[in-house]
């Protein structure tokens, strides 16, 4: 594995690399990258893997300082599976200047839910990985179904900005009681790590009620809204402080109109704290292929 952190090395690599993959990541790794880089694997020659923790998407500053940093030991993991080149870009090689340009991300999905919680995430996210696809210019790239949200913003913008990059998402990656795989789950207390598979129990338990009741006459919006208000309550009785949790068509990013006929189409997304960690999830209640 070629760990590289100069634009030049990156380009003098590229050139005999064949097509390529990217996978970003913030680091931490763990097994739901290395998920999407052997997915990458299946699809080009030359997987690039890079880790970057970009300041300008946190909300909080606390939150960026704290993010966890295991170089070393994300390092052995990626050489594990035989990662092609870890990039490793200095703050300075993506932002040589203060950023003053930012790519808009249409209301519809950076002012609803994770939106309406971490200011202007979405729109800097966008502009990140649109700097990575003009440096390292890759055939594929690869992101996770874990973020849903951010990996529908990201198709519709390489779609939109006609980039030649395809899109692949990876499944959600889960621990031993289905807890999913985030940097962010090293935060928890072991107390709090006890309790944090309540959120997937809670939209499991969603999905079946979605399923059980789907061909049914009552399978309204108000059944739908009545469902979310349940698995809230769940959450907020069992110790969390839910941000949202919602039920929508995944296809079109939107409330459904006709819950009886789009119900293969929807997804339930969550938010919540335990403590101080906020973590995310989602369940598809019919899973589409991996793409
Ligand atoms: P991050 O390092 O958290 O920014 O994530 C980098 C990529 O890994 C994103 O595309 C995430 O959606 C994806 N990812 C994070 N957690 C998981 C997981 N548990 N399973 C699969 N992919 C994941």
């Amino acid at each position: 594995m070629k760990v590289v952190s100069s634009l030049n090395v990156l380009r003098t690599e590229l050139e005999k690399s064949g097509s390529v993959a990217l996978v970003p990541t913030m680091g931490n790794i763990h097994e739901g990258h290395l998920s999407l880089i052997k997915h990458a694997k299946k699809y080009a020659k030359t997987v690039v893997c890079s880790v970057f923790v970009n300041k300008l998407q946190f909300n909080e500053r606390a939150d960026f300082l704290t993010y966890p940093r295991t170089i070393e030991n994300d390092l052995k993991k990626l050489e594990m599976i035989k990662t092609d080149i870890a990039f490793l870009p200095s703050g300075e090689l993506m932002y040589p200047n203060e950023q003053e340009f930012f790519i808009e991300v249409p209301d519809y999905i950076s002012e609803c839910l994770e939106g309406q919680f971490r200011g202007p995430f979405f729109s800097r996210v966008a502009t990140i990985v649109m700097k990575f696809f003009f440096l390292i210019k890759p055939d594929i790239a690869v992101f996770g179904k874990k973020d849903f949200q951010q990996a529908f913003m990201i198709k519709k913008l390489c779609l939109q900005f006609s980039t030649q990059c395809t899109i692949l998402l990876g499944e959600t990656i889960r621990d031993f009681d289905g807890l999913a795989l985030s940097s962010r789950n090293s935060h928890l207390s072991s107390s709090e790590r006890a309790n944090a598979n309540q959120m997937y129990r809670t939209l499991v338990n969603m999905k079946e009620e979605i399923l059980k009741n789907s061909e049914l006459e009552h399978f309204n919006l108000e059944f739908l809204s009545q469902l979310e208000g349940t698995g809230r309550d769940r959450l907020n009785n069992g110790g969390w402080e839910c941000e949202y949790i919602k039920v929508i068509n995944k296809d079109l990013f939107r409330e459904p109109i006709c819950p009886k006929t789009e119900w293969r189409q929807l997804i339930v997304l969550a938010a919540a704290k335990l403590g101080n960690t906020r973590l995310i999830d989602n369940i598809e209640i019919v899973k589409s292929n991996i793409q």
